[in-house]
């Protein structure tokens, strides 16, 4: 049975890799030119991949072999286990997936086009985004947010219908919701992430209600109001899931007359994990129809890793470059000679954890001095400034993803409820702001990812979570230091040997949690991320 298996797998990723080489190269060419043509090559290769993932002989296959009892080798049982959810997800009967795509692009569309009404005058994202930062003015603040809410009425009926579409084809497929199905088959347990999402929350509670007092008066001094008085509109945001900018920090300034590209190339060589084969087959600067963002893709699971940036010298470029290049190192260091399916990371948010964790780097004091020439005292000078406001980023965003998580689970277990109220009943609980009075609008529909990226949103605080687990660890284990104390693991080549043997090297080989146990003794937990920045 296993070496019928291990044929089947053979087999297959004859034929998936040029294919999936073919498509992640169109994609990258695509959004370095913005050419039509290779977005329709690139959309073309993945209808081709998921053709193959779609076909009902395999999958049944893959079912006896599961269901068997028979496949025993680790490694053998991990491809089972990743391959059967890939060919699982694709079971779904043609025509309902087919309408499921054609509601989604059509509710893409009304996404992208709409645009804010403000007395008469419309608005894009940025300037809302732009007005809600900088005006001083309650009234000014107030009509811009409700604008920003406008697009929420109008799409609530269709995201309703997409969530029974989505959750028709969960229950298809033989799972009680699409969120269920959608963890589950992403090998998240959910009453496991639920576990950690309330850990966090107790956690979290207590600093948050305090920071978010010393906010509140710092706003309401702002706005010439009374902090009982603040609103929806005054947090700067119109989800409230960025910090308001209450600290006066300016990290630009350290960047502006440096290379920031050779600053992370070197940082990167001084911890041992050269980046230099990564860069030189990247896409690094502004062109004219360029992707704006940035992303790194690993071609061919052999070692061919590139990211696509807009450089700039500045601090939110540093941290993009950092953040790339942290995936760009993890897929780098994989074992190749891991089967195909197992050279990719544990799981996309152990990915992210790696991102994050280089990422931050760009905002760490310590890290400018060693990297970009900040005197000692400037670091000093800066340090608390510096600290406040991490602090309050990953609070108020923390506070944010249990709002997303806690109703994505809500909503696509019945989505009949009343989830305008839902919606400010869980804003009012976790994000501590007050819901405008009699106000009852869809304002969870103004949020995209509710629409078109469900269930997702809480990797990006697992992978917070595990960010600060690693981050720990290696300050204990490696670096001799507590575990909260800042570092900037500058010329640590150990700390790269660490990241490199217990959690790039394995790929996908264990379970993400397993993997995390044995790089760290534990469990995922957030008790590092807390410790780490609410004290
Ligand atoms: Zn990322």
């Amino acid at each position: 049975m296993e070496s019928e298996l291990t044929n089947f797998i053979d087999s297959l990723e004859f034929r998936i890799k040029p294919l999936e080489t073919a498509a992640n190269m169109a994609y990258f060419n695509a959004a370095v030119t913005g050419k039509d043509e290779e977005y329709q090559k690139s959309s073309d290769l993945n209808v081709q991949l998921s053709k193959i993932y779609a076909d009902k002989e395999s999958f049944k296959r893959l079912k006896a072999f599961k269901e068997s009892g028979k496949i025993t080798d680790s490694l053998l049982v991990r491809q089972l286990n990743i391959l059967y959810n890939t060919f699982l997800s694709n079971q779904v009967d043609e025509q309902k997936l087919e309408n499921l795509i054609r509601s989604q692009t059509a509710l893409e569309q009304k996404y992208s086009t709409f645009r804010a009404t403000v007395n008469g005058k419309k608005y894009t994202d940025n300037e809302i985004e732009n007005v809600l930062k900088t005006s001083v003015s309650s009234a000014e603040l107030e009509k811009s947010w409700l604008a920003s809410k406008q697009i929420g009425d109008s799409v609530s009926s269709d995201v309703i219908a997409l969530v029974k579409m989505r959750n028709g084809i969960a229950k298809e497929l033989g799972f009680a919701n699409y969120q269920e199905m959608s963890l589950k088959l992403s090998d998240q347990d959910p009453e496991e992430i639920e576990r950690l999402f309330d850990e966090l929350d107790s956690l979290t509670r207590p600093v948050f209600m305090k920071v978010k007092n010393e906010m509140d008066s710092v706003l309401a001094l702002k706005y010439g109001i009374s902090p009982d008085k603040l609103m929806p509109w005054h947090y700067q945001n119109r989800f409230f899931q960025e910090a308001p900018a209450i600290y006066n920090v300016d990290l630009d300034s350290y960047y502006a007359d440096k290379d920031v590209v050779s600053i992370a190339k070197d940082y990167f060589s001084g911890i041992g994990l050269d980046v230099s084969g990564i860069l030189e087959r990247s896409d690094l600067y502004e062109k004219e129809g360029k992707y704006q963002h940035a992303f790194c893709t690993h071609i061919d699971r052999s070692g061919d890793v590139r990211v696509v940036c807009n450089m700039k010298n500045n601090s939110q470029w540093m941290n993009t470059l950092l953040h790339e290049l942290g995936h760009g190192v993890y897929d780098l260091n994989l074992d190749m000679s891991l089967p195909f399916y197992l050279r990719s990371p544990a799981h996309t948010f152990t990915t992210e954890a790696i991102a994050m964790i280089f990422g931050r780097l760009a905002s760490n004091p310590l890290w400018l001095q060693d990297n970009a020439g900040v005197s000692a005292d400037e670091a000093v000078k800066i340090r608390e400034g510096v600290r406040s406001n991490l602090r309050l980023e990953q609070l108020v965003f923390s506070r944010w993803t249990q709002v997303m998580f806690r109703f994505e689970k809500s909503m696509y277990e019945n989505p009949d409820q009343d989830l305008n109220r839902l919606w400010w009943d869980l804003v009012e609980k976790y994000q501590m702001i007050k819901k405008p009075e009699g106000r009852n609008n869809a304002d969870w529909a103004s949020k995209i990812h509710v629409a078109l990226y469900p269930c997702y949103y809480h990797n990006y605080q697992l992978g917070e979570l595990l960010a600060s687990q690693l981050q720990a660890a290696i300050n204990t284990r490696i670096l001799n230091t507590g575990a909260t104390d800042v570092v900037s693991m500058s010329n640590e080549p150990a700390a790269g040997e660490f990241l490199l043997e217990n959690v790039f090297g394995p790929g996908a080989r264990y379970q993400w949690n397993d993997m995390i146990k044995r790089a760290t003794g534990e469990e995922l937990t957030a008790k590092y991320f807390a410790a780490q920045f609410l004290d």
